[in-house]
């Protein structure tokens, strides 16, 4: 678990209400939406960046793809999304663990 606000709120120290969750990731609506819908997809696992993901987060990395598959089918958007992972703060990352955002 993650020393951020994400760490946070997957382990309910921060209350959040998760539109998708399984064993490995949340999902949670952005705080800040760039876009009609705007969701982050978070590992449950804290990796700060995508650069310190290493061989073992391999099926890890994937499930946070097909999670955010599943996620974009839910809310109806699946013909029409993109997926942004931004890595390091000169990319924008704010929040130093990996999600990816769903806009
Ligand atoms: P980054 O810039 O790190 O790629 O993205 C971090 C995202 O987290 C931003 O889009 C920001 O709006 C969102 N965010 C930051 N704090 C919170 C929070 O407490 N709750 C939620 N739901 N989103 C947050």
């Amino acid at each position: 678990m993650s020393d951020t606000i994400f760490g946070k709120i997957i382990s309910g120290e921060i209350p959040s209400e998760f539109i998708y969750e399984d064993e490995h990731c949340v999902a949670i609506n952005d705080i800040n939406p760039q876009a009609p819908v705007h969701v982050l997809v978070i590992p449950r696992r804290g990796i700060p960046r995508l650069v310190d993901a290493e061989a073992d987060d391999q099926a890890l990395l994937g499930h946070l793809m097909l999670a955010a598959g599943k996620v974009a089918e839910r809310l109806g958007v699946d013909d029409a999304f993109r997926l942004i992972v931004n890595n390091g703060a000169g990319a924008g990352q704010t929040v130093f663990h990996l999600h990816l955002h769903i806009l």
